[in-house]
């Protein structure tokens, strides 16, 4: 009879971990405290709106990157329709000068040597090495954990070029670079790339991607992405019990037994994956007792991605002339909560995906970050009526900055929807509502967390707590790697089942 394991969470990690290892013939099930699978990666109906949470690029959206063919062991790539953009943002400065990301590197070089012909030296290093990272073909298809050495001699000879570039970019972040540019509006787009923490090459690596067509957006949003990978999962025989929220690893002798749910309900298995929330795998299912030394480096640093206030409109026109992805300075701070003020606004407008929007009109949201997540949650358990208020007072004060800044708003809002870091902790778990897990920074390098617990047999964790700086792509590969562990443990080689 095959293996039977249980797999806490239903995120992109959780689906793809269940995937591959139904490929292999395990006899998998699914445990996911929400209704419905995607975990972040997800979308929500708003009257005649969805509101997109998540993807803004999807690495592997296009055949010139090998994460295209992992994905496509999944789910029919073929048959998504994407958006390659042609501008990765567009960023103002307080005069009003523009400056174009373009995903193009010769159009995007021209645009900054346009700008700021001083900074030459800077620009032609900066597109230098994106360009150099064009053609970097990471090999991904084995775990390096199980890799053989034929693989190993490969991803040597493959990444070998690549030793110096990654050494030099990854010790600097993208702040910290953006200030070797003299202009200061190319410092301002440079530094607002992606988190100011994390290091240039991964900005640089996202440039390369988009440049070669193998990051864009897939058209119907993140839910419609998540759903195509859980109904295969399904399709490959594997269940999802909804609505169940596990509360507890059962352990005996050493080695993972099952789980137990919150109402107490127990499931034995042969493996046990979480692929839910890190901080609350360690150290409530597992009662702190399994740990290791690096995850409690990371937990100690606590070095995570920020959390979110999202605010999403549904605005009766369209927004063709916008940019999709905008950046503007705002003339009067913008109070988010007690500790987050903002000077510059990050909209984006959909216009590029009319399944968000009945046609002629418009999805518009922000993505604002904030560290205050206690304050959220504070709020929405202690005083859930300023807590709403709060909430209404942002949607209102963005109404406003985008009817001055882009006019003909106000009075086509049809739909508003604000979440916060309490709403992200009430429905992904995810620590201090962190969206995308431990943050990539010159500390951590391109380190991936340890899959394993030592003192814990058959168990494995994957997801973006140990798939450091998070992003789907990274996710589903940590949920493959975590599959191909479970073959080698049961000595079995792992294999890659054909769509029918
Ligand atoms: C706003 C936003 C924008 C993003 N943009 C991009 C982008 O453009 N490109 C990109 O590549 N990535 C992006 N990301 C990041 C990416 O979506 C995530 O890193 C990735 O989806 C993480 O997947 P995961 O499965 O590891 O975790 P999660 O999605 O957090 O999944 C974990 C799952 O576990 C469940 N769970 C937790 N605890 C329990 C429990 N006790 N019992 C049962 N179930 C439990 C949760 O409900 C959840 O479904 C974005 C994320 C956000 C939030």
């Amino acid at each position: 009879m095959s293996k039977k394991i249980i797999i806490i969470g239903g995120g992109m990690a959780g689906l793809s971990a269940g995937a591959y290892l139904q490929m292999n013939g395990f006899n998998t099930e699914i445990f996911e405290m929400n209704g419905v699978p995607g975990g972040v990666c997800t979308s929500w109906k708003r009257g005649e709106y969805t509101v997109d949470w998540c993807i803004h690029w999807l690495v592997g959206s296009g055949s010139s990157d090998s994460f295209y063919a992992r994905w496509s062991e999944l789910i029919d790539m073929a048959d998504i329709e994407v958006v390659d953009h042609a501008e990765y943002a567009v960023v103002e400065d307080e005069t009003g000068n523009r400056f174009h990301i373009y995903t193009d590197l010769n159009r995007l070089e021209d645009e900054m040597m346009a700008i700021s012909p001083v900074d030459f030296p800077k620009i032609r290093e900066f597109i230098d090495t994106c360009k150099n990272l064009v053609h970097l073909e990471m090999p991904n298809e084995q775990s390096m954990e199980v890799a053989n050495l034929w693989f190993k001699m490969k991803w040597l000879w493959k990444m070998l070029p690549y030793f110096g570039v990654f050494g030099k970019y990854s010790r600097i972040s993208t702040v910290d670079y953006a200030q070797e540019f003299k202009n200061p509006l190319l410092r301002k787009a440079i530094a607002n790339l992606f988190e100011p923490e994390i290091p240039i090459l991964f900005c640089m690596m996202t440039l390369a991607w988009m440049h070669k067509k193998a990051a864009g957006y897939p058209i119907g949003g993140s839910m419609n992405f998540a759903r195509r990978i859980a109904d295969r999962f399904e399709a490959l025989g594997g269940k999802i019990h909804y609505n169940c929220r596990v509360e507890k690893i059962g352990v005996e002798n050493g080695r993972a037994t099952g789980i137990q749910l919150a109402d107490g309900a127990t499931h034995p298995a042969d493996y046990v994956v979480s692929a839910a929330d890190g901080h609350s795998t360690l150290f409530d299912m597992l009662g702190g007792k399994f740990t290791s030394p690096k995850f409690e480096e990371f937990y100690r640093r606590g070095d995570t991605f920020p959390s979110l206030v999202f605010v999403a409109l549904g605005i009766g026109r369209s927004f063709h002339a916008t940019p999709h992805s905008y950046l503007f300075p705002l003339k009067s701070a913008f109070r988010i909560d007690p500790k987050t003020e903002l000077k510059d606004l990050y909209i984006r407008t959909h216009n590029f995906d009319p399944t968000l929007a009945p046609f002629g009109k418009t999805l518009v949201s922000t993505m604002i970050e904030t560290r205050n997540w206690e304050y959220w949650v504070d709020l929405q358990r202690n005083d859930p009526t300023r807590y709403q208020a709060e909430k209404q007072r942002i949607a209102d004060t963005l109404i406003n900055i985008l009817e001055d800044k882009l006019g003909n708003v106000r009075d086509l809002v049809e739909m508003t929807d604000v979440t916060t870091p309490a709403t992200i902790i009430g429905f992904t778990n995810n620590w201090k509502g962190s969206f995308e897990g431990w943050l990539l920074t010159p500390d951590t390098g391109f380190t991936q967390l340890p899959s394993t617990l030592p003192g814990l047999e058959r168990f494995y964790m994957c997801g973006h707590w140990v798939a450091v700086g998070g992003g789907l792509p990274t996710a589903m590969m940590s949920g493959r790697n975590a599959a191909q562990l479970i073959c080698a443990q049961e000595r079995q080689r792992f294999s890659i089942q054909e769509r029918v």
